[in-house]
C-alpha cells in the first residue's frame, strides 16, 4: 500500500511537467505517463488523486493545515469546481519552461529569460489582465498583430491570449511584484518575435515591423 506522499510529490512533478498548473484531467494523464504508481492496484485511482489536491489546498473544505504554509500547496486556477489547479508556488525551470533551442544560445540570457517567464506565467496577473482588457475592448486580441484566437480557432481558442512583461527584468527590483500594467497581450507568434532579439523587442518595435 502506498501512502499518500508519492502521490503528492507525483501530483507536484506532473503539474510543474505541465508549466504550473492543469486540469485534472492533464493530470491524470500526465501521472499515468510517468508511470510512477501502480494505478491499477486502486480501484479508483482518480478520486485518490482529487482528495490528495483538496486536502492540500487552503481553498477546500477539507484542508486540515495552514494557509499559506508548506501544507499548502494547491490552488483552484478558475475558482472552485472548475477542476483546474495550480501550484502556489510554481518554480519553472528549464525543463518546464518551454525555452528554444534559439534562447539557449544566450549564456547569459537564460537566468533573465527564466525570471522573464516566471513573471508572466503568474495566473493572477494575467488573469486580471485579460479581465481588464476584455471590459475595454469586449474581446481579446493582439496587442500588435490583432490575431484573435477565438476568431480563428472558434471555441477551443476562446480566452486564449498570452501574457508578454513589457518591463525587462534587469530594470525590476528583486522581488518587485508585477502590475497589470506591465502586462502586454499578445499571440503566440508575436511574443516569440518579441523575445527574439537581445535586449527584446518592444511592443512598438515590432509593430513597426509588421507595418512595413
Ligand atoms: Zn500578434
Ligand atoms: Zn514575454
Amino acid at each position: 500500500m502506498i501512502q499518500p506522499r508519492p502521490w503528492i510529490i507525483e501530483i507536484i512533478n506532473s503539474l510543474n511537467e505541465l508549466g504550473g498548473q492543469g486540469t485534472l484531467e492533464d493530470i491524470y494523464l500526465t501521472i499515468q505517463e510517468r508511470n510512477n504508481i501502480d494505478l491499477e492496484s486502486y480501484v479508483d485511482w482518480k478520486s485518490q488523486i482529487r482528495k490528495q489536491i483538496y486536502l492540500h489546498s487552503s481553498d477546500c473544505d477539507i484542508f486540515k493545515g495552514v494557509a499559506g504554509d508548506e501544507t499548502d500547496l494547491f490552488y483552484p486556477i478558475e475558482g472552485k469546481g472548475k477542476g483546474f489547479w495550480g501550484i502556489r508556488d510554481f518554480e519553472p525551470t528549464v525543463r518546464n519552461l518551454d525555452i528554444t533551442e534559439d534562447d539557449m544560445e544566450f549564456e547569459e540570457g537564460k537566468r533573465k529569460l527564466k525570471q522573464h517567464i516566471v513573471r508572466e506565467r503568474n495566473p493572477q496577473v494575467i488573469k486580471l489582465a485579460k479581465q481588464r482588457f476584455k471590459e475595454m475592448h469586449g474581446k481579446l486580441f493582439c496587442e500588435i498583430c490583432s490575431f484573435d484566437f477565438f476568431e480563428q480557432y472558434g471555441e477551443i481558442g476562446g480566452d486564449f491570449i498570452e501574457g508578454h512583461h513589457t518591463i525587462p527584468v534587469s530594470e525590476l527590483e528583486e522581488g518587485q511584484k508585477t502590475k497589470i500594467d506591465d502586462i502586454a497581450l499578445v499571440c503566440s507568434n508575436c511574443h516569440k518575435m518579441l523575445h527574439r532579439r537581445r535586449p527584446w523587442l518592444t511592443k512598438e518595435e515590432l509593430k513597426k515591423l509588421i507595418n512595413r
